[in-house]
């Protein structure tokens, strides 16, 4: 079944065409890396998918849902999808603890005590439990990033999204997270988007790896293939630049 699936989205910033007839389907559990020049529109693309960018045409249906339709509830659908960003989005004045338990009390109106040891949990999971009453000031970008994906994790969805997880932390930090993640899609079956410039990494735990330049998909194919022989000029010129 299509967890996620594009049908001819488009979209635009003013005038600005950023999306162009994005078409292609993601299937449950199956674990997509992103990847283009800057500025092709990888985090618009990423985004639309939690509906944090609204699309002008086409339609976009994640979880049986069409976020298209004006009449989703976006809340709901919202439920079902982690996000984790390349800036971490921690809320600056909460602790570490608190940052994972907030949505699950919210959202899920999950019980307080349950609540937390379902945040410890994830928490021990990425390896931060010394930390959980540490604001993020205090806490090295990796550690931040530990901590923004438990609180992903913590909602228990059924999509997660990562835009650039690793691009904004130190070289020494970058392997940990990675791992992180690697173990994320080893032992559960959520369906997985990310953008990601690692190259290595991308070849481990991609099914497929999608290229777009200038908001337009210019490839979708198997990691093995697109990283080893990449049929398109511009996918070739990609990978030549950052190989
Ligand atoms: P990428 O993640 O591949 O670097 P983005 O999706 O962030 O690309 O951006 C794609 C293009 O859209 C860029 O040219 C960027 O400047 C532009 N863009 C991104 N966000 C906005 C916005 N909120 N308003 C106007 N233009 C934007
Ligand atoms: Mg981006």
């Amino acid at each position: 079944m299509a967890m996620i699936e594009f049908n001819k989205v488009n979209k635009y910033y003013g005038d600005f065409h950023v999306l162009k007839d994005i078409d292609f389907k993601i299937d449950q559990g199956e674990v997509v890396v992103i990847v283009g020049p800057s500025g092709s529109g990888k985090s618009t693309l990423i985004r639309t998918i939690n509906a944090l960018e609204e699309i002008q045409g086409g339609h976009l249906i994640v979880n049986g849902v069409d976020i298209s339709d004006k009449k989703t509830d976006l809340d709901a659908l919202r439920r079902d999808i982690g996000m984790v960003f390349q800036h971490f989005n921690l809320y600056a004045n909460k602790t570490v603890l608190e940052n994972v338990m907030l949505a699950p009390r919210i959202v899920l109106k999950r019980d307080e005590k349950e609540n937390e040891e379902n945040a410890m949990k994830y928490l021990a999971l990425v390896g931060l439990t010394s930390k959980i009453n540490a604001k993020p000031h205090e806490l090295s970008g990796g550690q931040k990033q530990r901590a923004a994906i438990a609180r992903a994790l913590a909602m228990e969805p059924k999509v997660m999204l990562f835009d650039e997880p690793t691009s904004a932390l130190d070289p020494e930090m970058i392997g940990d997270i990675l791992n992180i993640i690697k173990d994320i899609i080893e032992t559960t079956d959520m369906t997985i988007v990310t953008v990601t410039h690692e190259m290595d990494f991308a070849r481990e735990v991609a099914d497929r790896v999608i290229f777009i330049d200038e908001g337009a998909i210019i490839e979708d194919d198997s990691a093995e293939n697109f990283y080893n022989h990449p049929t398109q000029k511009r996918a070739q010129q990609f990978l030549s630049r950052v190989l």
